[in-house]
């Protein structure tokens, strides 16, 4: 799922919430084949399921962009 061209959001397995990943970093995590992508917040966040649908936004990650919450 993109957000813009810039960052990809990923839906921690672990937290449940929609972390944003520059995509750069998104690229790394897939390369790397953890599945662990380094987000905005500085977690690094365990990707679930694309087909689970997050439970809430991350904070931290929205206001390090500077994004109103929606
Ligand atoms: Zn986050």
């Amino acid at each position: 799922m993109l957000l813009g061209a810039a960052f990809v959001q990923v839906t921690g397995a672990e937290d449940g919430a929609a972390h944003l990943v520059a995509f750069r970093l998104y690229e790394a995590g897939l390369m790397s084949g953890a599945g662990r992508y380094a987000a905005m917040c500085g977690k690094a966040v365990l990707a679930a399921s694309m087909a689970t649908a997050p439970v809430r936004r991350c904070p931290l990650c929205r206001a390090s962009l500077s994004e109103p919450e929606s």
